[in-house]
């Protein structure tokens, strides 16, 4: 493993070696620039780009901007030439342009404390899927019992909605408790109100880098070859809403209010020592989906609650990526199959990531056992979120003394808006 001159990136806790240098957008005074971090370090790309040591090869500048497309679109050799730039510039045993010049190293390297971070891309679509078997049967037990929990097509392919962009934000962006239609316990007509039962999902983003073409279906390696990285993602769900409102086609509102994503995309290059094998399946699967190659990933995952005026958070939720039953690059198969066109930055979602054991279920719905038993945290009872709870989620690749950190995605929960309407039946 190779050494930075950096000292805090040697610091074993950091979520940001040299191995890792992920990449985001920063605000800065003249608007935003994508960045790189590493251990304490914002690592200015725009600022590298114009001083000529940073060069993705697309004849132009693409890093002094408010997105991570632009560099993106120019596809895995510009992804490998700024790993390959970025890590000389930054190895104890790398070139010393940047680390003999103490002017350039404190105008490129800014505190990565005191950083605000944007939205890493400009999200062309987002489709969110249910790719733990766990979690599909968790909550089809207690939506629908558990003799029919697993719907008829779930061990056979991988199943989605299209969610929105338009709400989807980055860590920090507060979420406010949205209006809608649901069915009271045991009531017959519905009500119209703030949702009662606000949710996390715990889930990992995959953000693509390299789009296919309408009418072309994509086998399960091309599709793994077209992922650029990978985020923490929250899918903020209203069960209440989503439970009325999803047959037949689906989760709409209770699901389109906020989804929020971390500001740094960890590259497909930095977790390649992390691949694993996926479960093997429960029933065989059409070729089209089959995994010829280790297409998950061994990335630990965790979310804490702060309840609202609480100081200190509690770990609710620890589980692994290991437990999706599907992989990303099967989930793009599955997207692409019947001619869908995939785009430079579509967002897919995992679904929630909910292993065996019930400290891994990752969401309140999973844990509460549908709101039934309350989750006792910092002595206080919660089977929903409530309004001022905050949740951060948190993901780290561990083995033999390397990690790979994807920092956090928190997000914090505000009232619902004011309404005409707004406490009708509430
Ligand atoms: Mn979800």
């Amino acid at each position: 493993m190779e050494a930075s001159w950096i000292d805090s990136a040697e610091a074993p806790g950091t979520d940001f070696p040299l191995a890792n240098l992920p990449l985001g957008v920063m605000r800065t005074g003249r608007g935003a620039a994508c960045v790189s971090a590493i251990g304490d370090r914002i690592v200015d790309l725009a600022l590298l780009e114009r001083a000529g040591l940073v060069d993705a090869g697309g004849g132009g500048p693409v890093f002094d901007g408010p997105a991570l497309n632009d560099f993106i679109a120019l596809g895995p050799p510009a992804w490998e030439r700024l790993r390959a730039q970025l890590t000389g510039l930054l190895a104890a045993a790398g070139r010393p342009a940047l680390r003999d010049d103490p002017d350039l190293r404190r105008r490129a390297l800014p505190p990565l404390a005191g950083a605000t971070m944007l939205m890493p891309v400009r999200v062309a679509g987002y489709t969110d899927f249910n790719g733990a078997r766990q979690h599909a049967f968790n909550a089809g037990s207690i939506l629908r019992g558990p003799d029919r929990a697993l719907p008829a097509n779930w061990l056979h392919m991988p199943i989605a909605y299209n969610g929105r962009v338009s709400t989807v934000c980055v860590s920090g962006t507060p979420i406010r408790r949205p209006l809608g239609q649901f069915l009271p316990q045991g009531g017959e007509r519905p009500v119209f109100g703030p949702s009662r039962r606000l949710d996390f999902e715990l889930e990992l983003g995959t953000i693509l880098g390299v789009p296919s073409r309408m009418g072309e279906p994509l086998s399960v390696a091309e599709a793994d070859a077209m992922i650029f990285g990978h985020v923490l993602l929250n899918d903020w769900s209203a069960r209440d809403i989503q439970a009325w409102e999803t047959v037949p086609l689906g989760p709409f509102l209770g699901k389109a209010f906020g989804t929020s994503i971390s500001p740094w995309v960890v590259t497909r290059a930095a977790l390649e020592p992390f691949r694993i094998r996926g479960p093997e399946p429960e029933l065989p699967l059409l070729p089209y989906l089959h995994a010829t190659a280790p297409l998950h990933h061994d990335i630990a995952l965790e979310a804490a609650l702060v309840t609202a005026g609480a100081a200190d958070e509690a770990v609710i939720v620890r589980t692994n990526t290991r437990h999706l039953y599907y992989a990303p690059a099967q989930m793009l198969a599955q997207h692409a199959i019947g001619g869908c066109r995939m785009d430079v930055c579509d967002l897919i979602g995992s679904g929630t990531v909910s292993g065996p054991d019930p400290s891994s279920w990752a969401c309140l719905l999973e844990i509460t056992r549908g709101g039934r038993e309350a989750l006792q945290v910092a002595g206080l009872r919660r089977t929903y979120l409530e309004d001022g709870d905050t949740v951060v989620i948190r993901g780290a690749a561990t083995r033999d003394g390397r990690r790979i950190g994807f920092g956090e995605c928190r997000g914090t929960i505000l009232p619902a808006p004011p309404h005409p309407a707004g406490g009708a039946g509430g």
